[in-house]
């Protein structure tokens, strides 16, 4: 029983060494990533219900690692977060989705998401104020999506980062809106651009009343917020019929788009926009 006791304890610490090295590899792999040029961004379109084209595409971002392959953001953002390489890597972000939207048609924006960590820095509206002056890209053209996962708003210097955002002219949106624990406060603290419901929501509208019920009064409690909706993670027509039912203003999904290369992003507004 002894020999049994002490073989499980060996496997266990085993197998968390293995699990911090994986961890400390993907740290040192990850401090590298930017200079070695793996980093990418894929963008997925936002379908405008009301015109039927490609409002804006989200920037999500890829990391290309050496002899690994693709490594999705929830497996690398996390330890981004932890390490405090958010901060070049968001950087990195902005600058770069803001100089391939530079080259898009005039009317399409581009939506970048910020790390609730991002706004731990001051000078983040000074980074979002560079990469618009670095790429040419007018404000308006430029989304910032928020995250409600951390207790963001509860900080009044949050706040006023987010006030000194606005006052860039770049839009906001609160995004995965109807996860969290905080929804309805934010909305009262600052008043978002757009709302983006989350797919777990947007998941359950086919499976009865009670959630389509929900994101009709969610819509409209928004519009009279003075913010558009954004349906997210739309993926069967039945999804969209709905979601189009019930008010939302644009759709994001594998209906309409998977996220792609930015150098598909041209053939891809012209194949959606039906020209
Ligand atoms: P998110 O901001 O909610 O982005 C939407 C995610 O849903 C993306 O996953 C997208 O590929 C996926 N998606 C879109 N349509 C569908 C659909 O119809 N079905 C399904 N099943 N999924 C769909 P992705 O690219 O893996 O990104 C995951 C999360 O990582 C993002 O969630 C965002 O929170 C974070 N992330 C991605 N890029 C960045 C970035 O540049 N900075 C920061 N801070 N976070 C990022
Ligand atoms: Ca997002
Ligand atoms: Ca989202
Ligand atoms: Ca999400």
């Amino acid at each position: 029983a002894k020999a049994a006791g002490g073989g499980c304890y060996r496997v266990f610490e085993t197998g968390m060494g293995e699990e911090l090295r994986r961890r400390q590899t993907l740290k040192v792999d990850l401090s590298g990533a930017i200079e070695r040029g793996e980093l990418e961004l894929a963008f997925q379109p936002i379908v405008d219900l009301r015109s039927g084209r490609v409002g804006s595409f989200e920037a999500l971002m890829r990391w290309n690692r050496a002899r690994r392959g693709l490594v999705a953001p929830a497996e690398f953002i996390p330890t981004a977060e932890e390490t405090g390489l958010i901060l070049p890597i968001g950087r990195w972000a902005l600058e770069h989705a803001c100089t391939e939207a530079a080259g898009w048609p005039a009317e399409v924006k581009v939506a970048v998401n910020l790390s609730p960590f991002q706004f731990r820095q001051t000078d983040l509206a000074q980074d979002v104020a560079a990469a618009l002056r670095v790429s040419g890209l007018s404000p308006g053209r430029l989304v910032l999506e928020i995250t409600e996962s951390l207790p963001l708003l509860g900080n009044c210097e949050n706040l006023t980062v987010l006030h000194r955002l606005r006052e860039l002219g770049v839009q906001i949106a609160l995004d995965d809106f109807g996860t969290g624990y905080a929804s309805l406060g934010y909305l009262h603290q600052f008043r978002f651009d757009n709302l983006k419901v989350d797919r777990s929501f947007v998941c359950s509208i086919t499976k009865g009343r009670e959630a389509r019920t929900i994101l009709h009064a969610v819509t409209r409690m928004a519009h009279m917020l003075g913010m558009t909706v954004t349906a997210e993670g739309v993926e069967t027509p039945e999804q969209l019929r709905h979601v189009q039912m019930e008010g939302c203003d644009h759709v994001q999904g594998y209906f309409f788009s998977r996220p792609v290369p930015a150098s598909e992003v041209g053939a891809l507004i012209a194949s959606l926009n039906g020209a």
